[in-house]
């Protein structure tokens, strides 16, 4: 127990850190009981509540562990993102970097630094929770713990941990491509960048935005189809799950900083080099609103598309749709070379050009 967010018994002071735990559990424990009913997943034996949480993956399987900060300021703003978006991002980054590795989820746990000001704000707190719930109920992955105390800034932190699981041996790795092998993508790029400027440009474009992922065509809630890529970015595990089960994958990474530098990650982690062809990469629709010189930079850069980037062998048959999301094939993959670049990028005239990562951090403050 920490001596951490003061007591509170009236409505707009701060919760104290034992009736914030409180409200956490309840928003959170109905749904993860019943998915452990309903679903069978048993992962978790004991929750929050106690000093550790105790979980026992399944059999013949091994632990994947992942965690990610998201930072005021750095990772959203709160003038901006609406509490839903946070919590749902929150969870979002922690269950992609498992999808990445075609790893099942078994718990999250929350880990929350707030100002006093969060703290007395239940409205707030609620949605924060509400969202991140929803999306942890969609993947059936429950709240296993975290911790809480008060921040000594007017920042809020939250550092999300994820706990998975993949059988024994193999997890999908960056560091597994072969020469020869071919590149793909699942849905599309650059969304997260365009709907994060469009966000920043008019925000209120975007106030009545609904986390629904795969709506085709233009939405009445100011999504162009395709959901918000930005706003509630959809973790792609069950396309990391099937890769794995289907074995297709010979290498796999999340597209969190941006293509051109997780590909290059991809490339140094498998000692390999790419070439990826401009004309084939899948544009997220929102792209569309971008100046026409900006689009294929904003799909090689722009971070935070969360989708996933494998290689296959030329020999598998690579499906053109996994879990109802497109899969393209980018490029290939070769040995490294003196007289290549990591990445060469083959451009839409033909030519071939040296292309350096160059992925796009949000929200710089400085
Ligand atoms: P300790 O002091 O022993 O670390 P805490 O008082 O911090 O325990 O936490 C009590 C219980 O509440 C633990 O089970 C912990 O995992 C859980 N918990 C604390 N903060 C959070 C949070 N933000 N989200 C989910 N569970 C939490
Ligand atoms: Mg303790």
């Amino acid at each position: 127990m920490k001596t951490t967010l003061r007591p509170s018994n009236r409505r707009n002071e701060p919760l104290g850190e034992l009736a914030l735990i409180d409200l956490i559990r309840r928003q959170t424990a109905y749904k993860t009981n019943q998915q452990n009913t309903d679903k069978k997943c048993l992962a978790v034996r004991l929750g929050i509540g106690d000093d550790c949480a105790i979980l026992s993956p399944p059999r013949g399987h091994e632990v994947l562990i992942t965690t990610d900060f998201s930072l005021e300021t750095r990772h959203f703003r709160r003038d901006l993102h609406p509490p839903e978006s946070i919590g749902h991002r929150c969870l979002a980054r922690g269950l992609s970097d498992l999808a990445a590795m075609g790893a099942k989820p078994l718990a999250a746990f929350l880990s929350l630094a707030l100002p006093s000001s969060v703290a007395a704000d239940r409205l707030w707190l609620t949605r924060f929770v509400a969202r991140f719930n929803a999306l942890a109920t969609i993947h059936n992955v429950p709240l296993a713990g975290g911790d809480t105390a008060e921040s000594p800034s007017n920042l809020i932190l939250a550092d999300i941990c994820l706990v998975g699981s993949a059988p024994r041996g193999k997890a999908l790795r960056r560091s597994t491509a072969h020469a020869g092998d071919d590149l793909y993508i699942t849905g599309a790029l650059g969304g997260a960048a365009a709907e994060l400027l469009a966000l920043q440009a008019r925000p209120a474009s975007l106030r009545n935005a609904q986390p629904d992922g795969d709506h085709r065509g233009p939405q009445r809630d100011g999504s162009l189809g395709w959901g918000h890529p930005h706003l509630y970015p959809q973790p792609r595990l069950a396309i990391g799950q099937a890769l794995l089960r289907r074995n297709l994958a010979s290498a796999c990474i999340d597209v969190s900083d941006g293509l051109s530098t997780d590909l290059a990650h991809l490339c140094t982690e498998s000692n390999l080099r790419a070439e990826i062809d401009a004309t084939s990469l899948p544009l997220h629709p929102r792209c569309a609103s971008l100046p026409a010189k900006d689009r294929l930079k904003t799909a090689l850069h722009g971070g935070e598309d969360y989708e996933l980037l494998f290689t296959a062998a030329p020999s598998k048959k690579v499906p053109s749709r996994i879990a109802n999301v497109a899969i393209t094939k980018i490029g290939t993959m070769h040995r490294p070379s003196r007289t290549h670049t990591t990445i060469t990028l083959i451009t839409p005239s033909g030519s071939r050009s040296a292309l350096q990562p160059a992925g796009w951090e949000h929200f710089r403050t400085r």
